[in-house]
């Protein structure tokens, strides 16, 4: 690579909050991948991962490292694609299955949010009666959809005398 820049280690960047740490115990590392071994510089990595990648380049070996470590912490895979320099499309192909769950998460609208403030369970059908067994049995708040889904079921008891028939999921 053709990093120009020396970052002062215990700095002020390095000290920011939401810095993404990669583990280094020596700045250059020789790398086992699919390819042979690879030699990642990691504070070029760390650099790029924080968005601190201005005027100068990483291998390819280090963009798809960079990749891997921001993947991890959540980022967008246009975030990604910025940091480390290359094409969305680029991207894509090095980690094809990202790229399915990474569109939909980005194209999903935010969950709603339970009186607590917690995300309703992942995974949990919201908005069933089952949804909100799965809250109690977590010992979690219900969300919004699983309490109307519970109060229907309720109001269906109150006029049938079983909850046989109620509906499972809220309208
Ligand atoms: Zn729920």
């Amino acid at each position: 690579m053709t990093r120009r820049v020396t970052p002062v280690m215990g700095s002020l960047q390095a000290g920011k909050r939401d810095w993404i740490r990669v583990p280094m115990a020596v700045p250059t590392v020789w790398m086992a991948t699919p390819d042979g071994l690879v030699c990642l510089d990691l504070i070029a990595v760390e650099l790029a991962a924080n968005g601190m990648r201005q005027g100068w380049t990483l291998t390819s070996d280090e963009a798809r490292y960079a990749a891997v470590v921001m993947f991890r912490h959540g980022l967008t895979y246009s975030v990604i694609a910025h940091r480390i320099g290359v094409s969305g499309s680029t991207l894509k192909s090095w980690f094809p299955g990202k790229a399915v769950p990474d569109a939909e998460w980005m194209a999903r609208p935010r969950a709603p949010r339970t009186a607590s403030g917690q995300q309703p369970t992942l995974g949990a059908k919201c908005g069933t009666t089952q949804g909100y067994k799965r809250h109690r049995r977590r010992k979690e708040l219900a969300c919004a959809l699983c309490k109307a889904a519970k109060a229907a079921a309720n109001r269906h008891y109150r006029r049938h005398g079983t909850y046989v028939g109620a509906p499972e999921v809220v309208a």
